[in-house]
């Protein structure tokens, strides 16, 4: 891979948009990776697989202060616009929009974007307004960008659930593709949250994925209880977590709730829980991920 220039900085809505015209008009197809910046490997995958689909690629960086609670860590969430840039360098991003939030937000704004259902459980119950923040900002975001593929994370599965179900009932001309997890050499899925970690804290936080991997060896060796699955889990959680926010099985397109045995469906199995002070989350879907920590 030659070392390629500092990609393209815009801050302007109007110059996005320009931008992707230019490039539909050219008879390229865009393809689309919002992030909060803080930029890991994990959304550099995102942006190869975006390089992949299409031969524009644009990435967002903008810290969105309404999908963050008054007590949530939107003032400490980690900024570093030149360091995002620099780990974007080689990899061919044609542009990069990092707009000021009066730019997506005027003073007297006042429309949200609430998908239902999807937005209620797991994280939506403890995070009240969290996915109407994602979903009003992504809504913008596509706006913008206009006809695109884009490319979310499965790490936030229940944000990609919820990204598709708005782009299909708003009818947006945007595929939506939700990429694997990408996790670190010891198994920890990658997060720009995992520097807040301590030493002593990220290697307590090994007890999510090991969770997830005895859960997934216990269903690969045909345990079907929902309850009995979600308790495997919570196992090593329990020891190493501060608090558990949900350890919970549930249908993995609907989210609705699993009551007894797991259907031919799979179910997304999928965690919240504090590791000191830092919140984490990290899922499998059971039935098709393999286990995470020795992947077939
Ligand atoms: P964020 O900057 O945390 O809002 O994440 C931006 C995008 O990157 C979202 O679609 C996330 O799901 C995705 N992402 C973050 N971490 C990972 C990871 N470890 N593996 C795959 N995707 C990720």
């Amino acid at each position: 891979m030659g070392l390629q220039a500092t990609p393209r900085v815009l801050d302007r809505v109007v110059d996005l948009r320009r931008a992707c015209d230019g490039a539909r008009l050219n008879g390229g197809r865009v393809a689309f990776v919002p992030t909060m910046g803080a930029l890991h490997a994990g959304h550099l995958a995102l942006v190869t697989e975006a390089k992949r689909r299409a031969p524009f690629v644009v990435v967002s960086i903008f810290v969105n202060p309404i999908q963050f609670g008054p007590r949530e860590d939107f003032g400490a969430y980690p900024r570093d616009l030149g360091a995002d840039l620099a780990a974007l360098s080689p990899w061919g991003v044609d542009a990069v929009f990092a707009p000021p939030a009066e730019e997506l937000y005027a003073q007297d704004e006042s429309t949200r974007v609430r998908v239902g259902s999807l937005s209620d459980p797991l994280c939506g119950a403890v995070r009240p307004g969290h996915f109407e923040g994602v979903a009003t900002v992504v809504a913008k975001l596509f706006a913008v960008v206009g006809e695109c593929v884009a490319i979310f994370g499965r790490k936030d599965y229940q944000q990609w659930l919820v990204v598709r179900r708005m782009v299909r009932d708003l009818l947006w001309p945007v595929e939506v593709v939700g990429h694997p997890i990408v996790r670190e050499s010891d198994g920890v899925a990658m997060s720009s949250r995992n520097r807040y970690l301590s030493a002593g804290e990220r290697l307590r936080a090994r007890a999510l994925v090991q969770g997830l991997d005895a859960a997934v060896h216990a269903y690969d060796s045909g345990e079907r209880r929902a309850r009995r699955l979600e308790s495997i889990a919570r196992g090593p959680i329990e020891r190493a977590a501060s608090s558990i926010d949900y350890v919970e099985a549930r249908d993995p397109e609907t989210l609705a709730a699993i009551e007894g045995i797991i259907g031919p469906g799979g179910a997304l199995l999928a965690i919240a829980c504090r590791i000191g002070g830092t919140r984490l989350i990290d899922n499998v879907v059971l039935g098709e991920d393999p286990p995470p920590l020795s992947p077939r």
